[in-house]
């Protein structure tokens, strides 16, 4: 018997626990993405409220295979240790690897104790794995390619020598697997950091809307066009009109196929 790509792209998706942006917003999470494929399932980012999302979809609390934290502000990292209270509590026995910034790990490991979860307290162990531009990671059915962004060079360049112990990357993924591949861009600085995601065409585009002029960011997907794109993190000023943005984004984008997707949304690909 054979699969139909319908059948097997059934079990790829990427559920939308939160699409806001840095702002806080009455209606909208802050970033955490679940990915899965097959029997894998990846947590990328844990902005601010994905704890509370995470319980809604049901999922069970042994089911993650890896959490990945894009970088260190709270809209990406807000909710992380919630959610170790909450596998604390929910009896997770199996190792999670969690992958960031060097320092990003040594500020985490800190946050952890400083909140009372220690790691002799929780029950399963937290494997910290550095993550660096250019990594390969393979996690279950699901490889990673691991980008630098721009995204945190300014603030870098401003404060990186009073405070050497914060973490001043970002990373944009690619997520590859039999038959597929998205790309994350989680946040980014400059369009010249879609390059490495765009290269390989992807399947799917998970895209934020906050920091780069949207002509820029359509010109440049329209140079590269992945098959489509889902914006995500969209800055507010473009939601004040959500008809608005949709229409300019048809009239720079097409043929291009996007969507806006709001919370709790699951896409497949
Ligand atoms: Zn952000």
């Amino acid at each position: 018997m054979t699969s139909s790509p319908s059948a097997s792209s059934l079990s790829r998706s990427v559920t939308c626990f939160g699409v806001g942006e840095g702002w806080p917003s009455g209606d909208r999470r802050h970033a955490s993405f679940l990915y899965r494929c097959g029997r894998t399932a990846l947590l990328l980012d844990c902005g601010d409220g994905m704890s509370s999302a995470f319980k809604a979809a049901g999922i069970a609390y042994e089911e993650v295979d890896a959490v990945l934290i894009s970088h260190m502000h709270s809209d990406h990292v807000g909710g992380f240790s919630m959610f170790v209270q909450s596998l604390w509590l929910q009896q997770r026995r199996r190792p999670l690897p969690v992958y960031a910034a060097p320092r990003a790990i040594t500020a985490l490991k800190a946050w952890l104790e400083a909140v009372v979860l220690p790691p002799e307290l929780l029950g399963f162990e937290i494997v910290w794995r550095p993550l660096r531009g250019g990594d390969h990671l393979r996690l279950g059915e699901i490889e990673v390619t691991v980008s630098p962004t721009s995204h945190l060079e300014s603030l870098r360049q401003s404060f990186e020598a009073r405070y050497p112990a914060t973490a001043f990357e970002a990373f944009s993924f690619v997520i590859e697997g039999s038959g597929f591949r998205v790309a994350h861009t989680a946040d980014i600085g400059d369009v010249r950091d879609l390059q490495p995601l765009l290269k390989k065409r992807p399947d799917l585009l998970i895209c934020e809307l906050s920091h780069v002029e949207l002509e820029a960011l359509c010109a440049a997907l329209k140079a590269s066009p992945p098959a489509r794109v889902a914006f995500v993190h969209v800055a507010r000023e473009h939601l004040e009109s959500p008809a608005g943005v949709e229409a300019r984004l048809h009239t720079l984008l097409d043929p291009v196929p996007f969507s806006l997707p709001k919370d709790g949304e699951v896409i497949t690909f």
